[in-house]
């Protein structure tokens, strides 16, 4: 199983976002992306 195309340069942890969703409600920002939802290099 290895589909990955490492073509997207999302975030792979908040999908590009920037920030998750909380279930209880509001948003934490992207500690991996530091909220810019990029990969870093
Ligand atoms: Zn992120």
């Amino acid at each position: 199983m290895s589909q990955y195309k490492g073509e997207n340069k999302e975030c792979p942890y908040c999908s590009g976002k920037g920030y998750f969703q909380l279930l209880l409600g509001g948003s934490e920002t992207c500690s991996c992306c530091g909220g810019s939802g990029k990969e870093k290099q």
